[in-house]
């Protein structure tokens, strides 16, 4: 499969700004046709290495017009990464690469990332489209790249498990951005509820565990996915003392490869196994049975967020509060140790 399209296959979880979505079609084909402009007028790619403990992540910038344009691109990437690492203060992976494409604007699409997609092919890669003259606020304030990078605290789950992989990565997108400072904290609430209106909005359909790739299907797929795992992460606090971070953690330590794929049952009981001691599952038979969008009252009840309309209130009661802020507040930085790899080449 070498088609980038949401529709495209078993190796690929493609996502997009979904305003993109046509543009998105386009892009390989548009990418080619100018490339050999670009590589003309292109530096040479630009790679670092970016490690904690025995993790490594491999940035490269692919086609900067000079190195001040790499270093920028670099240091939002790093920011990101640093959003990422605030799960559980690892990768995920020990080994995974982000290539970021410098790509000319299209039309009038304002997106900075217009495109974003994970590939498991030969490792796990995720792969950025940045409008060449997108500026550091526009990118900081984009939530692609997180999105993608959500990606990889997951195997490759299938059609079957398309719902969860992009509910994982849309409830990521907000929760992590919020903890470094990317988004403000209650901003994080209000973008997660503005995507479960939207979620709630496309209607019923398919139970989700039937939903697969289905077209007219995508806000209902990313945002009732989400909203599992947000009643999953409320489910583990309540049930287990424990956090949805955590579960993944040790899920990464025990069971989380490159090359792994699995079904999404399997996942499940999986996590389970690694510290959610049937809470997931339990949350994943409600969930997968579902033909409309799931009801958020007990878990808002809980975080003391009140909706009204599109307008947000939080309680101030402590221990909602302190709920709220366990899942989005500010989480202390980590290490990271960078190297340029053409300074100190690739030797390990
Ligand atoms: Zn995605």
């Amino acid at each position: 499969m070498t088609r980038m399209h949401p529709r495209c296959g078993p190796i690929r979880q493609a996502c997009a700004c979904l305003a993109a979505l046509a543009l998105a079609w386009a892009m390989p084909v548009a990418t080619q046709a100018q490339a050999p402009a670009a590589a003309v007028a292109a530096s040479a790619a630009s790679e670092r290495v970016l490690r904690v403990g025995d993790g490594r992540l491999r940035v490269i910038v692919e086609n900067p017009l000079d190195p001040a344009r790499a270093d920028q691109l670099h240091a939002w990437l790093a920011e990101c990464v640093r959003a990422q690492l605030s799960a559980f203060g690892r990768f995920p992976l020990r080994e995974a690469t982000v290539r970021v494409r410098l790509v000319p604007r299209r039309g009038r699409d304002p997106s900075p990332v217009p495109w974003g997609q994970t590939v498991r092919e030969d490792g796990v890669s995720v792969l950025l489209f940045v409008r060449d003259d997108a500026g550091s606020e526009e990118l900081r304030a984009d939530w692609t790249a997180v999105h993608e990078l959500s990606h990889l605290f997951h195997p490759y789950l299938g059609d079957a498990g398309r719902w969860l992989a992009e509910g994982l990565a849309s409830y990521y997108q907000n929760v992590l951005r919020a903890r470094i400072g990317l988004l403000d904290g209650e901003e994080a609430w209000r973008r997660l509820d503005g995507g479960f209106r939207r979620g709630r909005d496309a209607g019923a359909g398919p139970r989700m565990d039937e939903i697969g790739w289905r077209r007219g299907a995508t806000m209902r797929i990313y945002w009732a996915g989400a909203a599992f795992w947000l009643d999953a992460d409320l489910a583990l606090r309540r049930e287990r003392g424990r956090s949805l971070d955590q579960v993944l953690a040790a899920y990464s330590q025990c069971c989380l490869r490159e090359d792994s794929r699995t079904t999404p049952e399997a996942f499940i009981a999986a996590l389970d196994r690694a510290g959610g001691g049937g809470t997931i599952a339990r949350a994943y038979a409600r969930h997968a049975a579902m033909t409309g969008f799931p009801s958020l009252q007990a878990d808002y009840a809980a975080l003391g967020i009140d909706t009204d309309g599109e307008q947000l209130t939080f309680s101030p009661d402590p221990a909602k509060a302190r709920l709220r802020a366990a899942i989005m507040g500010p989480r202390a930085a980590v290490a990271v140790a960078v190297r340029s790899s053409a300074v100190d080449g690739d030797d390990d």
